[in-house]
Order: C-alpha cells, then structure tokens, then sequence
C-alpha cells in the first residue's frame, strides 16, 4: 500500500497537475521524493529524463478505470525493473511477496518496479474502483485510494481538498450576499 502511495505522489509531481509547474524539475527535487518514500539513491542528471518519463507512463495506468487495462499497464511498468520474485520474512515473522530489482535497474526502472507493484497490490486488494480522478474542479490529477472507507476524493487531501473547500465557501459567501 505504501508502494500505491508512492504512485499516486509521483503522478501528481507532474507539471499538467501543478498548472505547468512540475514539482521534479532537477536532480535535489527527485532527491528529495526520494527521500520521502525510503527509496534509495543517489539520483543523478541522466536520472531525471527517465523519472519523468516513467512518471508519464505511470499516469497513463492510473488514468485506466479497466481493471485489465490498469494490470497490463503495472505488468509493463514492473517488467522494466523485475529481477527476482520470492518471499521474505517481514517484521511480524509472515511471509510477504518480495520483488527484487535486477542488478543493473538504474533508478528510473526500481521507480517504475515499486509503483508497479504498488499499482498491481492495490487493483488486487482493492480493486478498479478505487482508480479515480481527483474531484477538485481546478485539479487534473489522479489518485489510487488505498484508505479503509475507500472514501477519498482528492489527489492532495492537504491541499486539493481545502482549494474545494475553499471554492465552495467562496461560492456561498457570494451567493449570500447576492453577487454572481
Ligand atoms: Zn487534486
């Protein structure tokens, strides 16, 4: 799930979500997604074309609503990293799935393994329906809800939940006072 968390933020760094500002434009930004998902560096300049380019594949998967669509979508994105499958003994002493990045991946291909497996971990748990588009008006991003309620509507909760929130106020504020 975590691994879904981290396909749902990486698809909402791009530039068309923030309004033509891309949230990964150099090498000490991805360092620091990076850093905030425990995914291990270092990232270099010939690193962030393919980040960006696995970021736009990405969204194309999420932006699926087809339960196969989206499986052969995360299928291809885990091929580019894959090396091995097999089950690891996790903190709890259950075994868990463990996919292993070939030795030679660089960064963009276990970024692209991790949300892979995240994207296929969460269609199979959860399913199709949890792919959906984020309900802010002004927003285009998309989000993979992995919460309990499955209830979630914004890409950014933070942030695209208040911006509605926000615009609704506004919207009621004029409307009480009769302006339009
Ligand atoms: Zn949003």
């Amino acid at each position: 799930m975590a691994a879904a968390g981290l396909a749902t933020e990486l698809v909402n760094t791009s530039a068309g979500v923030w309004h033509g500002e891309d949230q990964l434009p150099d090498v000490a930004a991805l360092a620091a997604f990076l850093a905030e998902h425990g995914v291990a560096g270092p990232a270099g300049a010939d690193d962030l074309p393919a980040v960006h380019d696995v970021r736009d594949r990405l969204r194309s998967v999420l932006d699926e609503r087809d339960a196969d669509a989206i499986a052969a979508g995360a299928a291809a994105l885990v091929a580019r990293g894959i090396g091995t499958v097999g089950l690891e003994t996790d903190e709890r002493g259950r075994q868990q799935w463990c996919a292993q990045p070939r030795p030679d991946a660089d960064l963009a291909d276990r970024l692209a393994l991790l949300a892979g497996v995240g994207v296929l971990g969460a269609l199979r748990a959860l399913g199709p329906e949890r792919f959906r588009d984020c309900a802010s008006d002004t927003c285009s991003g998309v989000f993979i809800d992995t919460s309990r309620p499955g209830r979630r509507r914004y890409c950014m909760p933070d942030l695209c939940g208040n911006r509605a929130n926000v615009a609704a106020y506004r919207a009621r504020q004029k409307a009480s006072r009769g302006i339009s």
